[in-house]
């Protein structure tokens, strides 16, 4: 019964759509060509964090998280907002752990890709080894593949989790960076030194998580630190005084 349905899904997993004929992944065409790229009037020059309008941005146009030398990487890019079709694709990929959308999800994390930067090496986020074991693999991971595979450079799992964080649940900004800081450890330090890194995420929820790894690449020897997500959570989306969505957002993280 089980293994009926998956070789023949018989609908569309995110819109319950009938599905014909043999598939690999139980969705439809329509919803896997849905995923749009995010759209900002105002964003961060550095972090591409999307704003309401030009406020939070200074003269160099970079955001406050920014500007506080806070951030651990250098630069980052992302495709999409974590919403709708693409947010259900992710769900899909990671939990229901249908690997195959890795083809998808990377063709789409690929047109965010900066096309005027150079680097050396990929390097996907690591997950503490228990999530990995539970899930049996590292959807940034298979993501960072295809990235490799298309920039022609080699992808290399160079960082470590060295313990499980917390929840980041409801934690301020400044308190999620210290709930991550000094969680993640180069294992490989030969493979990144002096090389440009470009760490590939799937969800970027503030960035806090990404930043502490970056910063463990630094210590390890890399040159610069690229982030290259497929979904960033869009707090435009949220009023400021509801913040349920996106305490829902950070549990799902990692
Ligand atoms: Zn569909
Ligand atoms: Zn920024």
């Amino acid at each position: 019964m089980v293994f009926f349905s998956l070789l023949f899904p018989d609908e569309c997993r995110v819109c319950k759509v009938g599905l014909t004929g043999f598939t690999r992944v139980p969705v439809c065409e329509r919803c896997l060509k849905a995923p749009v790229p995010i759209a900002a009037n105002y964003f961060c020059l550095t972090c591409r964090t999307p704003f309401q309008n030009a406020f939070p941005l200074d003269e160099s146009g970079r955001c406050r998280l920014c500007r506080s030398g806070a951030r651990g990487f250098d630069m980052a890019y992302c495709f999409g907002a974590y919403e709708d079709t693409l947010r259900e694709l992710i769900h899909l990929f990671k939990y229901g752990r249908i690997k195959p959308l890795a083809r998808t999800l990377g063709a789409y994390l690929a047109l965010a890709l900066p096309r005027d930067q150079q680097f050396d090496v990929v390097v996907p986020m690591p997950l503490h080894w228990r999530r990995r074991w539970q899930r049996g693999f590292n959807q940034s991971e298979l993501l960072a593949r295809m990235i490799a595979r298309r920039c022609a450079i080699p992808m290399v799992n160079a960082v470590r989790r060295t313990r499980a964080t917390a929840a980041q649940a409801g934690l301020s900004n400044a308190r999620r960076r210290e709930n991550v800081a000094g969680a993640f450890r180069v294992k490989k330090p030969h493979t990144v030194e002096g090389r440009r890194v470009l760490l590939i995420d799937d969800v970027m929820t503030t960035g806090a998580t990404a930043s502490a790894c970056a910063l463990a690449l630094k210590r390890g020897g890399a040159s610069s630190v690229t982030l290259l997500a497929l979904a960033r959570v869009d707090r435009r989306l949220f009023e400021p005084d509801q913040l349920k969505p996106d305490q829902q957002v950070s549990q799902e993280v990692a």
